[in-house]
C-alpha cells in the first residue's frame, strides 16, 4: 500500500540512510555528534556543518542508532521479495570504512544482517507458495579487489582470470564460479561463513583487505509456475562496498596508491551508473568497473535497488559524512 505508492512515484532506486552509534572510545572523549534525526519530515536527515548551520539531505527512510536489524530489514523485505516474482534486485552499502557497511549486509551472529535475512525470508516465502511455485536457490559469493574477481566459494585458486560475459539472451554472468544450491537456511550461514573466511586468505590484515574490496553475494532464483509452467530466472545481489574515505595524501604510493585508484574508480562509476539512469540517460556507463559490470543486470531496466548509505555521527568524520550524503543525493 504505502510501499507500493513510494515505487510509483520514485522510480525503481530507493536511498536509505543508517547512521551507527558512537563507539566506546568516541563516548569516553566525549566526541561532538553532528546528527540531527528530529527534522521536519521522517526521511530527513540533518547534518550540522557548522555551530549555526544545518544541511537537511532527504532519503527514503532514515535509522537512527536506535534501529536494529529487524528494523531496517522490514523496510528492505520488499524488494527482497520481488526476486521471487522474477525482478532482478541490488542491495548495496555505500560509505566511510567503520560506518557499518558489514554490520547491515553481514551482521553478527546475535544481530543477524540483510544477508542472511533475505535468505531466511526468501526460503520462508518459498515455503508458503510450494503448491504453485518450485524454487531452486543458489548463492555465488564474490570479491573484486584492485579490478578483479575473485571466487570465495571456490575450493582450489581459478586455474585462469574470472571474467565477465554475456550469454546470448543477455544476462550476465561469470563463466567458472560455483554456484551454490542451498535448499535450507540451515545450510546458507555456513557458505556464507566460508565466503567470509575466504576473503582474509592471503591478507595481513584482514580488517584493511575487507576495507578495499568489494564483496558480492549473488542470489539466483529459478522459479517454476506448476499451473502454467512459466519458468523464470532472477538475480539478487547484496554488495558491501569497500571504503568509500579518501586517501590520506602521505598514503599516496605504490599499492596503496592503485588500490585507491581502483576503489575510486569503481565508486564513481556505480554513481554514475545509477545517476545515468535516475536521469533516464540514453547511454548507461555499466562497462567503466567490473563492479557496475557484475551488477548490470540488477542495476536498471525493471530491477530495483536499494542503497543504504552508512554514516558516522562523530564530528570528526564530518567531511567522510558530507561526501557521502552527497554521492547520495546526486543518485536519488
Ligand atoms: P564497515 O563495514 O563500514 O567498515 P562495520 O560494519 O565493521 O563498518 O562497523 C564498525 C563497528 O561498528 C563494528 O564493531 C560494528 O559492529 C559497529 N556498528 C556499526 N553499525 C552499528 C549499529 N547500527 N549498531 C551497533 N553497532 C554498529
Ligand atoms: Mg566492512
Amino acid at each position: 500500500e504505502l510501499h507500493n505508492q513510494i515505487q510509483e512515484t520514485k522510480g525503481n532506486i530507493r536511498v536509505f540512510c543508517r547512521c551507527r552509534p558512537l563507539n566506546k572510545e568516541e563516548i569516553l572523549a566525549a566526541t561532538a555528534t553532528v546528527v540531527d534525526f528530529d527534522v521536519a519530515k521522517s526521511g530527513d536527515l540533518g547534518i550540522l556543518t557548522s555551530s549555526s548551520t544545518k544541511k537537511i539531505f532527504k532519503f527514503d527512510r532514515v535509522y537512527t542508532p536506535k534501529d536494529d536489524q529487524v528494523d531496517v530489514f522490514a523496510d528492505a523485505s520488499p524488494m527482497v521479495i520481488s526476486v521471487l516474482d522474477g525482478y532482478n534486485v541490488c542491495i548495496f552499502a555505500y560509505g566511510q570504512t567503520g560506518t557499518g557497511k558489514t554490520f547491515t549486509m553481514e551482521g553478527t551472529v546475535q544481530n543477524r544482517g540483510v544477508n542472511y535475512r533475505t535468505l531466511e525470508q526468501l526460503f520462508e516465502i518459498s515455503k508458503e507458495r510450494s503448491e504453485t511455485f518450485t524454487y531452486n536457490i543458489s548463492v555465488s559469493v564474490l570479491e573484486v579487489y584492485n579490478e578483479q574477481i575473485r571466487d570465495l566459494l571456490a575450493t582450489s585458486p581459478a586455474s585462469k582470470k574470472l571474467e565477465i560475459k554475456q550469454s546470448s539472451e543477455g544476462s550476465h554472468h561469470v563463466p567458472g564460479i560455483v554456484e551454490a544450491k542451498v535448499d535450507s537456511i540451515r545450510e546458507v550461514w555456513n557458505v556464507l561463513q566460508a565466503g567470509s573466511n575466504a576473503r582474509s586468505v592471503g591478507s595481513n590484515n584482514v580488517n584493511e583487505h575487507s576495507s578495499r574490496s568489494h564483496c558480492m553475494l549473488c542470489i539466483t532464483v529459478k522459479a517454476k509456475n506448476l499451473i502454467n509452467g512459466e519458468c523464470t530466472k532472477s538475480k539478487l545481489w547484496l554488495v558491501d562496498l569497500a571504503g568509500s574515505e579518501r586517501l590520506a595524501k602521505t598514503d599516496a604510493q605504490g599499492e596503496r596508491l592503485k588500490e585507491a585508484q581502483n576503489i575510486n574508480r569503481s565508486l564513481s562509476a556505480l554513481g554514475d551508473v545509477i545517476y545515468a539512469l535516475a536521469t533516464k540517460s540514453s547511454h548507461i556507463p555499466y562497462r567503466n568497473s567490473k563492479l557496475t559490470h557484475l551488477l548490470q543486470d540488477s542495476l536498471g531496466g525493471d530491477s530495483k535497488t536499494l542503497m543504504f548509505v552508512q554514516i558516522s555521527p562523530s564530528e570528526q568524520d564530518l567531511s567522510e559524512t558530507l561526501s557521502s550524503l552527497n554521492f547520495a543525493a546526486r543518485v536519488r
